[in-house]
This record gives C-alpha cells, structure tokens and sequence, in this order.
C-alpha cells in the first residue's frame, strides 16, 4: 500500500517554465500578445498544418470548431458515445443535435459502421475522438464522410503527439482540437486549441475566440487604429501570453514525454499479460500511441465483485485509478434534451461496466509503475472466482 496515493496524471512543471512565465509577466503584454502567435506557430509545426488558434480551454477549441464548420440549429453532429461530455455539448452550444455512435470493443474508438448507420440528411459532421492517445482509423472515416459531404473533426485532446499512419495527430481532420488542462501531456495551467489547414476556418474560429470581432487589440495598436467591427456573436475564449509562455516552454519536452509514456504501458502491458482477469485496450499497429489513459477491462466472469469493488480496493492501496468515461448519452442532461437512453450503444455500455484508467504519466518512475502492477494483481487474485 502507497503512503501517498499515485494519481492517474499530473503536470511536469520545471525550473525553465516558471522562468518563461515570469519572464513574460514582466513583459508589456499579458494577453493578445506576441507569446500567442508564438505558441501557435510552434503548435502548426508540430502537427504538420497550417494554422493553429489557441483558445482558453479545449471545451473553447471544440465549441470554436463547431462555429468554424458551421454547425447550428437543428443539425446533426455524431460523436462517440465514450468520451468527456465536452465532445457532445459543442454541439448542443450551437442549437445542434449531438447524435451518439457506439464504439469498437476492442479500443472504444469510434466504430465507422455505427457512424454510417446514424447518417440522416441533417447530419452535417462527424467529430471522431483518438480515446486514450490512440488516432481513429481516419483513412476510413475521411472515405466516409467525404463521399457524404459531412466535416470530419478529431477531437484530439488525448492524443497530441501521437501519429496515424506516420501523419501526425492534428493534421488529420479538417479541424483538429487539443486541450492544455494539467492532466494532459502538455500544460498551460487551462488552455486549448485548434489546428487546421483551412485558411478561412482559421480565420472564422480567430474571430469567434474575439467576441466576433475581427480584429484583435494587438492588430489595432500595431496600425494605429480604433476602428472595429464585430461580424458575428462570439465569445471572450483567448488564452493569455502567460499561459502561452508555459505552452511554448512545454511543447518541446512533448516526444521525451510520449516515449516515458509508452514505456510505462509496455511495462504494464507485459505484466497485464499473465493476469487472465485483466484486458488492456487493443492498439492497432498502424498508430503511434500517445498514452494519455492507460485503460484496462476487467474480465468480470472471473472476478467475484464488480468494477466498482475493484476501483475501492484499489484506491485503498494508494493507486489513483478513474474511469474514462460515463456514456455521454446516459447523463441525465442527454436524456431530458435530446432522449437518449440506455440500450443505444450497447457496445459502449458494456465496456463502461468494466474499464478502469491506471496511472500514467511521465514523472511515473519503474517503481510507481510496478506499485501498480502489484496492486492490480494482488486485488484481482483476491477477488478472482
Ligand atoms: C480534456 C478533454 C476535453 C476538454 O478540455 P478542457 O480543456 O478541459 O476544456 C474535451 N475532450 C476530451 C476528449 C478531453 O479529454
């Protein structure tokens, strides 16, 4: 049993951060400044497109992306049925219909096939979402929404980083999200963003992050002018050069991360080999894995108790396990407003019974990791039937 329980993420802050943060506290600008375009050039880079918007959050980066592609009233957006409930409501922000697809059983990615079967003539995008690190298969899902003419979307808040099929992870959807929130592989305290290729999306979801207005402070000061008009409703969703000073001194530490994490998962997926009760997610081969969950599934017919018997047991021995996630369409909210209900992605239901994320994140030592391990095997053993 841990002294201190591990928890499941958390931040790498050093030395050289915090002196990029006061560094830039001391500067002129605080916000709308030049750390922004800083961070989002160095963003762009490293996933391979064009343009990147920073936003407050990646709730922000996926109502902004909405806007970008034009979602509103009474269209239908389909989204995986495991995921954080963000994916769904950007949808419901923009008067759409967020319409659930169940998943693949093996890595609770969204399954192509329920995406077809949920297409309506109101559909107008698909926002697919990399769950745990690992990138959907996105030469499937652009075949279909192409030949359909929806927008496809990659809510890549898990999966920075990572790569399908040797493209990386943000360039691989017409519009790409990221969230900057501490439990993620790169932090700016809260901070989000949105990646594309599309110059006239860019420059839509820049205004929206600016109350609709076209230009921005930086802009004005920089001509020597007052005028502005605002072209459309938005919001105050920017990101400070504060936070973006944090982004920009994170952001090359990101690879050394990734590699810390999938060294943990090898560790975890050898030692998970010899456990018959224990089943980590599949990885398919043509995917770099960013590892931001590490999930297993219990294999309930040879435990005598439930998951949440083991989750109990586990938090008991100082491992911070969580699950990931409720089926967005079960929260009460989606039931009263749009009538979801139980028994629409059985698939992802069942999983939900089972899964449970362990620990992982690159300041985890071999120790810690085994920590776990241990726990795992010494819980399920206990309870095994
Ligand atoms: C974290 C996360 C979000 C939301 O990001 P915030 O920065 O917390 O708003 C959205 N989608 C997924 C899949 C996430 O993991």
């Amino acid at each position: 049993m841990r002294a201190v329980t591990l928890p499941y993420g958390r931040q790498c802050v050093d030395d050289d951060d915090v002196a990029a943060v006061t560094e830039t506290l001391r500067s002129a600008w605080l916000t709308t400044g030049p750390k922004v375009e800083q961070f989002e050039q160095a963003l762009a880079a490293r996933t391979g497109t064009a343009f990147a918007v920073a936003v407050s959050n990646g709730t922000a980066a996926l109502h902004a992306a909405m806007y970008g592609l034009g979602i509103g009233e009474s269209d239908e957006v389909i989204v995986p049925a495991i995921t954080f409930a963000a994916t769904a409501n950007c949808v419901a922000f923009l008067g759409g219909k967020p319409v659930f697809a169940d998943v693949d059983p093996d890595t609770l990615l969204i399954d192509p096939a329920s995406v077809e079967s949920r297409i309506t003539p109101r559909t107008k995008a698909v926002i697919a979402v990399d769950y745990a690190g690992q990138s959907c298969d996105y030469d499937v899902l652009a075949a279909l929404t192409s030949s359909r003419g929806l927008a496809l979307a990659d809510d890549a808040c898990h999966a920075i980083g990572g790569s399908y099929r040797g493209r990386p992870v943000g360039s691989l959807a017409a519009v790409n999200t990221f969230s900057f929130h501490p439990v993620k592989h790169v932090t700016s305290g809260e901070g989000g963003a949105i990646t594309t290729d599309n110059p006239q999306l860019a420059q839509r979801m820049r205004t929206f992050r600016n109350h609709g207005i076209t230009t921005d402070h930086r802009q004005r000061e920089a001509k020597g002018s007052w005028f502005y008009e605002m072209v459309d409703l938005g919001f105050n969703y920017r990101l400070t050069d504060i936070q973006c000073a944090l982004g920009i001194s994170q952001l090359p530490k990101l690879p050394a991360w990734i590699r810390r994490r999938q060294a943990i998962a090898r560790r975890y997926d050898e030692a998970f080999d010899h456990m018959p009760a224990v089943r980590p997610l599949a990885v398919r081969p043509e995917v770099s894995h960013a590892y931001h969950l590490y999930v297993i599934r219990l294999e309930l017919d040879r435990l005598r108790v439930d998951r949440a018997a083991v989750f109990s047991a586990l938090r008991a021995e100082g491992i911070g396990v969580n699950v990931h996630y409720i089926p967005v369409h079960l929260h009460p909210y989606y039931r009263r407003t749009f009538g979801t209900a139980p028994g629409d992605c059985p698939v992802a239901e069942a999983a939900y019974e089972r899964i449970l994320s362990l620990p992982i994140f690159p300041a985890m030592t071999d120790e810690d990791a085994d920590d776990v391990i241990r726990a795992v095997g010494k819980v399920t053993e206990a309870y095994a039937r």
